[in-house]
């Protein structure tokens, strides 16, 4: 009796364990890969998510966005495939982005209420925890890579407003006047108060061939904001994070949520500390205490042995992904395939 007691505990502990550490079969509807071997390298993007509808978008606005995503995979997949590091991936993939006026981020920013383009970007190195970011920045063309010279270039984490443009000045970086982040589309978009957010922040988590991973974010935040607001996109651990040890992460969504759940750090946390695999904790954090919390958006999440996540809460996300196996995918809404 005592040892069937013994031997039935022991099959309970023995499940438990492996139902943790194995991926369980997702009955929601989001992109998730899971990739049986480890990768030597993989990318992982998103556009932004949002009120993302076949019926919001024109087959050709569709392609364009897929053209802007492949271009994006396309330009981190070279970096990574030829032995180059996860950040250089993620600040040239996102750097596409931020050029490309279809996303809200860089020249495709939103507007603010009063019409201007606040921009904020956030940078992670998960080999070693170093971050840098910049917030509500005005002039400086790649707020991407202003984030990194934070990093690597300054004392700092964070930097914001005239401040932050001053550093980028004396980094050499590239400024424009504000005027170059106005676009029509963005413009017109702020007049109609945008019932139906169409947003379309960038991020990008990259794992390299030395098995580092790194995360940015890239937004002009939420359309109509006021008051110098920041979004979660440039705080890190809440928009942004990347450590080695768990996962690279990178949000897109309501910015006031993402902050106040910390979003992306919870996920890590979930791995670190309950041992919960990359998949169990972004669905988690996205379709259970986001959508409680009332928060919409979406993660793109990346751990060490190249597995990938993209849940979202909201009708479509734009996002692609590609693994060194040669695997790839670019989707926008809800209902498109799961595995590249
Ligand atoms: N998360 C961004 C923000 O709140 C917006 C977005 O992802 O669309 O600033």
């Amino acid at each position: 009796m005592k040892s069937k007691l013994i031997f039935s505990s022991f099959l309970i502990l023995v499940l438990t364990f492996y139902s943790c550490k194995t991926d369980k079969k997702s009955t929601s509807n989001q992109t998730v890969v899971s990739l049986e071997q480890k990768q030597e390298w993989a990318i992982v993007i998103h556009g932004g998510a949002g009120g993302i509808t076949r019926e919001s978008i024109t087959p050709e606005l569709d392609k364009e966005y897929r053209a802007g995503l492949q271009l994006a995979i396309n330009t981190g997949k070279k970096i990574l495939s030829e032995g180059g590091s996860a950040l250089d991936a993620v600040e040239q993939t996102i750097r596409t982005m931020e050029d490309n006026p279809l996303f809200n981020a860089g020249k495709g920013a939103v507007f603010t209420h009063d019409g201007r383009n606040e921009l904020d970007a956030a940078i992670m190195d998960g080999s070693n925890l170093a971050a840098g970011s910049v917030a509500c920045v005005t002039d400086i063309k790649n707020p991407i890579t202003a984030a990194r010279r934070v990093m690597t270039n300054s004392p700092h984490v964070m930097l914001t407003g005239a401040g932050a443009s001053q550093f980028a000045k004396e980094q050499g970086l590239e400024i424009v006047p504000p005027s170059y982040f106005y676009t029509e589309r963005r413009f017109q978009e702020l007049q109609e108060i945008l019932k139906k957010e169409k947003n379309g922040t960038v991020g990008c988590c990259a794992l390299d061939k030395k098995g580092n991973l790194a995360a940015g974010t890239s937004t002009g935040g939420m359309p109509d904001k006021k008051y110098n607001r920041v979004g979660d996109a440039p705080i890190i651990g809440a928009g942004t994070y990347a450590n080695n040890n768990t996962c690279a992460v990178s949000g897109t969504g309501h910015g006031e949520y993402f902050i106040r759940w910390t979003v992306a750090h919870d996920i890590s946390a979930l791995m670190e500390y309950k041992g919960m695999t990359l998949r169990e904790a972004s669905e988690l954090v996205v379709n259970d205490k986001l959508v409680k919390a009332g928060g919409s958006g979406g993660v793109i999440s990346l751990d060490k042995s190249g597995n990938v996540s993209m849940p979202f809460n909201s009708t479509g996300m734009f996002r692609g992904v590609a693994t060194a196996d040669g695997k790839e995918g670019i989707y926008i809404y809800k209902d498109e395939g799961g595995r590249p």
